[in-house]
């Protein structure tokens, strides 16, 4: 695997891919790499003959208040993985190669962006989807792949990629779940003891869902009752939303008929942790 932190070393090597007839996936994340991310990576593999990772931890999808500087950087061991998972190209470029001097575009995702996260979060999709669209644009990749754990960055990717023609496929891979069935999360570490013994509760949720859909129940508020009770059963979680949304569109479904999506976010002490589960009959 080689390490690439400039623009024009890495277009000399996807240059040089593409003279091959190569096809490229592209995998981005901000590091602190677990096995969510190297399935990521896998899926990745599987579709095509050269892997692309990138590497940065992008400032504007954090508000000023958020975890930016806390956010963990293990550079060295998440090399180790990426070359471990079969990825040809570590691409960790600095703030200045993303955002040069004088950078003025940004992207304002509408649709699936508006609502859930972005109501928490207002400046995230901006951050997110501008510094997508600038990575699409220095890998020129054939695919990318984004984790179903944030969905709705999924739908929101998917659609900036339709909308501006980019040439990208944007492929979703299932969550990674630990044994205990929490969402694998580069800011799980932020959890201590007692938090992380209560994580859980946040899936048992989603699966108390599940299994009342198994049963026949449709009604959504009876549906969202059911995560709800499960995650107020664990003292130190703040639930900030959760709602059952049209798969691809993002919308609420009052009655949930063939399939539909839970998500949620909530608190953990002072970790935000969201998730989800497909409902389907
Ligand atoms: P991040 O480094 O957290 O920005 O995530 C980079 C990519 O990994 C995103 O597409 C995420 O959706 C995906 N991802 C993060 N956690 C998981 C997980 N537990 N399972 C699957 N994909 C994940």
């Amino acid at each position: 695997m080689r390490t690439i932190q400039n623009g024009s070393a890495l277009a000399a090597e996807i240059a040089s891919y593409r003279a091959a007839g190569e096809k490229i996936a592209f995998v981005p994340t901000m590091g602190a790499l677990h096995d969510g991310h190297l399935s990521l990576v896998a899926l990745a593999r599987s579709r095509a003959s050269r892997v692309v990772a990138s590497i940065f931890v992008n400032p504007s999808q954090f508000a000023p208040h958020e975890d930016f500087d806390a956010y963990p950087r293990p550079l060295a061991r998440d090399s180790e993985l990426l070359a471990g998972a079969g990825c040809d190209i570590l691409f960790a470029p600095d703030r200045a190669t993303v955002y040069p001097p004088g950078f003025g575009t940004w992207i304002e995702p509408q649709g699936a962006a508006l609502g859930f996260e972005s109501a928490i979060r207002p400046h995230f999709f901006r951050g997110v989807a501008t510094v997508v669209a600038r990575l699409f644009g220095l890998v020129h990749p054939d695919l990318a792949v984004f984790g179903e754990k944030d969905y709705q960055q999924l739908l929101v990717i998917r659609r900036m990629a339709r909308d501006l023609d980019l040439g990208v496929e944007v492929v979703g891979c299932p969550i990674v779940r630990e044994a205990d069935g929490l969402a694998m999360s580069s800011r799980n570490i932020y959890l201590s003891g007692d938090e992380r013994r209560q994580a859980p509760r946040l899936h048992a949720g989603l699966v108390a869902a599940r299994e009342l859909f198994g049963v026949g129940e449709r009604n959504s508020d009876v549906l969202k009752n059911a995560v709800a009770r499960e995650i107020a059963a664990a003292p130190s979680f703040e639930l900030q939303y959760v709602e059952i949304v049209e798969v691809d569109r993002f919308t609420p479904l009052p009655e949930v008929d063939d399939r539909g999506l839970v998500i949620l976010a909530a608190k953990l002490g002072s970790t935000r942790l969201i998730d989800n589960l497909k409902l389907e009959r």
